[in-house]
């Protein structure tokens, strides 16, 4: 996963240069697919293309920026979970069911750079 992280600690996965925080010039990272559940969300909504009611899972990737995906597996605060980038999104699986889920699951990226502390 590529993105961009600036010397104050912000770090996002959208196109941008400068830190939306502190203004200063950010710098071009990779961070390994693997984050931890920050909160899970109970939404039961139909995301943009799903076909099922879904929930929103909050990951946070160590080192880098905040996720946002959409999920129909419950999950807990402190899960592991890995995705795989599709294009502009992140299909995010726990690490033990990702075969069984991959279909299922839709991550949509919300962190363009509002996502703060
Ligand atoms: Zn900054």
């Amino acid at each position: 996963m590529r993105g961009y992280k600036c010397k104050c600690g912000f770090a996002t996965v959208a196109d941008r240069m400068r830190c939306p925080r502190c203004g200063k010039h950010m710098k071009l990272t990779y961070w390994p697919n693997r984050g931890k559940v920050l909160a899970y969300v109970r939404l039961g909504v139909f995301p943009k293309g799903g076909e099922f009611p879904m929930d929103l899972l909050m990951i946070e990737v160590e080192d880098g920026p905040k996720l946002a995906c959409w999920t129909d597996l419950p999950f807990s605060k402190g899960d592991d979970i890995t995705f795989v980038q599709l294009e502009d999104n992140y299909i995010c699986s726990p690490q033990c069911e990702i075969k069984k889920v991959e279909h299922k699951v839709e991550l949509s990226q919300v962190d363009r750079g509002e996502v703060d502390e």
